[in-house]
């Protein structure tokens, strides 16, 4: 019987080669509006449609106007956006909270609305911002391709990175399309993620103030209860 060769004992080095793969290239500019309106009319197409019956005909473009809109965050700068509206907070030090801020945004894995609410508090220390820019910030980070996870670090590391604030958290609570209207269809259920930041991470009495005050008043961030 031929002998096989030996296994060599070490670990094998990491192929020369290996090197981590350059990032896709950022794509240079956006196709033209005539191939988006064409490529709608392809999906309609394959769903089984007729794209140039009346009831189609203006479909691709009022899609790419939606389009326009449910992705709009990609245009803004949140780190600038929040810059421009530093305050003076005349002494205020204690928790600032905002509940309840609705949302919709799109998973980047279906194309499908992603509906629900955030809730976000900060620690100032010397700044605040505008509850209005809050509210922009979570749109700028929902009107783009998102999962829950990503969306909520990100507008949890905008404010700290921005307002250098004591702490900082954000609750998300969503339904997403792609898993209550397909696939396992689970009507009803909601997703929770959360990020907690500074005191709201080290102080236990600090995080359980913000939790009673989005109406988890038990510390428990699961949904239904
Ligand atoms: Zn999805």
């Amino acid at each position: 019987m031929k002998a096989t060769p030996p296994e060599s004992p070490v670990l094998k080095p990491a192929p020369r080669n290996g090197k981590p793969k350059a990032a896709a290239p950022a794509p240079t500019g956006k196709p033209g509006r005539a191939a988006v309106e064409d490529a709608i009319r392809t999906l309609i197409r394959w769903a089984g449609d007729d794209p140039d019956r009346e009831g189609l005909v203006g479909t691709p473009d009022r899609v790419v106007r939606a389009f326009e809109e449910w992705f709009a965050g990609y245009a803004v700068d949140p780190v600038e956006l929040l810059q421009r509206t530093f305050e003076e907070t005349d002494g205020y030090d204690e928790m600032v909270v905002l509940r309840d801020i609705g949302f919709v945004s799109h998973c980047e894995h279906h194309l499908a609305p992603i509906l629900g609410k955030v809730h976000i508090a900060y620690l100032p220390d010397r700044r605040v911002v505008g509850i209005s820019k809050l509210a922009r910030l979570i749109e700028v980070y929902a009107r783009r391709l998102q999962i829950q996870e990503k969306m909520t670090a990100q507008i949890a590391n905008t404010l700290q990175e921005v307002l250098l604030p004591k702490g900082v958290a954000v609750v998300i609570e969503a339904q997403h399309q792609c898993m209550t209207t397909r696939g396992v269809h689970k009507p009803g259920v909601s997703m929770v993620t959360s990020r907690m930041l500074g005191a709201f991470r080290h102080s236990p009495g600090t995080r359980q103030e913000f939790l009673s005050a989005i109406g988890h008043p038990g510390g428990k961030l699961t949904s239904g209860d």
